[in-house]
């Protein structure tokens, strides 16, 4: 994939994680298993920066999971600025991430996202389930 070769020789990994994107969301989006749900929440900040469709769906839990995200053809497309997680809470196999992820809509101007998602673990598996907006 030619997006993924592009990005692998950037540091930080898209996620802004300094220690860069082989050691960071990279392995993850090549089948590896989050740890945390902190770390796949990173892993799918990333793969919204690099148009992985497929990895956002695979984890994205099947009760709340869309058909199609329609990434590619997204208009005006976003361009993805920077990640910051405020907060990680884990009970079990429930957990909630706090985060506020900067965009910008074609040249408008940068916009925030500020999410609380929720996760749950499965066979071993973090998986995204759904989140809300607290501003
Ligand atoms: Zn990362």
């Amino acid at each position: 994939m030619l997006a993924l070769q592009a990005v692998d020789t950037l540091t930080p990994c898209p996620c802004g994680n300094h220690t860069g994107y082989t050691r960071c969301c990279g392995p993850l989006h090549d089948g590896g298993i989050a740890q945390t749900a902190e770390a796949l929440m990173r892993s799918r900040y990333s793969a919204y920066v690099l148009k992985r469709e497929d990895y956002l769906l695979a984890t994205w839990h099947p009760s709340t999971r869309p058909a199609s995200l329609k990434l590619t053809a997204q208009q005006p497309m976003p361009t993805w600025l920077g990640l910051n997680v405020k907060q990680h809470q884990q009970e079990g196999e429930h957990a909630t991430v706090e985060f506020v992820a900067r965009l910008r809509y074609g040249g408008g101007k940068a916009q925030r996202m500020h999410e609380i998602s929720r996760f749950v673990r499965e066979q071993g598996r973090w998986y995204y389930l759904d989140g809300r907006f607290p501003e």
